[in-house]
């Protein structure tokens, strides 16, 4: 289908600045709203076109973009226009509150929501993130009343209509010339009151409850790593799906490893004879029990980096790859000498044409 020009949509030309695109956007969506005209398909679609033309020209962005390229610039560009009515009430919602007053009114009130997501925070220690883990976490939740089916009513009862508002959830008032409509102070814009609540949640038709669920944490997780539940938030209102559950995972720092992204990085210190004359050495390796033999050349100086490959972090793209190990290597310097050792040592130093004062004074 051919979309239709904007300016064409909401009866404006090009030149139209802000304050009158608003102005006839707010008289179409009144003509058009979907409380005023229950069931018809054709305002319905006239309702939907005049919100996507007012969502492009009242951002001067996307209308500059609209103005140069058309329809396919802001295509081109990701704009997908509304998918139906609750993303226009959640973009214009204030709009309809404010001007019209139909914010609560009962058509909204009983559209389909989803309910509550909710976060939850979970620890892990480096090795656990290193394998994965599966794990029970325990969490409370507003679930939907059993007792009510969370109508917030005693079973058998109804609700009173409200005397406020006579139902309408809205009030009126008048001010000089304008008439202002306002959410009922006495329902909340419900229309009706509950007087005879159901005894298991106190009339809110939401109890809280606790729930255990099983989380599988898979190998390679990190700081601020998210595991999405779908439908473990709370129960959705009017018949809505339930809210997600984000288990928002953080990783311990280790004692021995740092975590660098996918690799790991440890400090090795090797004796100065080791560094000189080189050797091969056992190293822990994280997720494995049996040491790793690591090959030290010889005349390493300190703080030289040696990598391991595939003996870092699993990666959490690829089943098959994982990261590397850094050894960063010190060397110690002996504290203390016996008189052998230092015989050597001295015997060492002339060899390799080394003068220093004071041999003799700090001879043992
Ligand atoms: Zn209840
Ligand atoms: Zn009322």
């Amino acid at each position: 289908m051919d979309k239709r020009d904007y300016y064409e949509i909401l009866g404006v030309t090009r030149e139209a600045d802000e304050g009158e695109i608003k102005k006839v956007y707010r008289q179409k969506a009144l003509k058009f709203h979907p409380d005023r005209n229950p069931g018809d398909k054709e305002a319905e679609e006239k309702f939907k076109e005049a919100a996507e033309a007012y969502e492009v020209l009242k951002d001067r962005e996307k209308r500059s973009i609209y103005d140069r390229f058309g329809h396919a610039g802001l295509e081109g560009r990701g704009f997908k226009g509304f998918s139906g009515f609750d993303d226009i009430f959640s973009s214009f919602g204030d709009i309809f509150e404010d001007f019209f007053g139909f914010g609560n009114k009962q058509g909204r009130r009983s559209r389909a929501r989803q309910g509550r997501s909710l976060k939850y925070e979970l620890g892990l220690t480096l090795e656990e993130a290193y394998h994965g883990k599966e794990t029970e976490i325990i969490f409370n939740r507003l679930d939907s009343c059993d007792t009510c089916q969370g109508t917030g009513l005693r079973p058998g009862s109804s609700p009173q209509r409200c005397s406020t508002c006579h139902g309408k959830g809205q009030v009126i008032r008048s001010q000089g010339f304008f008439q202002i409509s306002s959410t009922c102070p006495t329902c909340h814009g419900h229309g009706e009151i509950i007087t005879d609540p159901c005894p298991d949640c106190g009339g809110g038709g939401k109890i809280r409850v606790e729930r255990k669920i099983k989380v599988k944490i898979p190998p390679g997780v990190d700081t601020g790593s998210q595991l999405r539940l779908s439908n473990e938030g709370e129960s959705g209102i009017n018949g809505g799906p339930r809210g997600d559950l984000f288990v928002i995972l953080y990783v311990e720092d280790h004692d021995f490893f740092t975590r660098e992204d996918e690799n790991l990085i440890c400090n090795i210190p090797i004796s100065f004879v080791q560094a000189a004359l080189g050797d091969t050495i056992s190293i822990p390796v994280l997720g494995e029990k049996k040491e790793y033999p690591l090959k030290i050349p010889n005349g390493i100086q300190p703080g030289t980096i040696l990598t391991v490959p595939g003996k870092g972090m699993p990666s959490l793209q690829s089943r098959n790859r994982k990261g590397n190990l850094y050894v960063k290597i010190t060397i110690k310097i002996p504290e203390k000498l016996d008189t052998r050792q230092r015989e050597l040592l001295l015997e060492f130093a002339e060899l390799d044409g080394l003068k220093f004062s004071g041999q003799k004074k700090n001879a043992l």
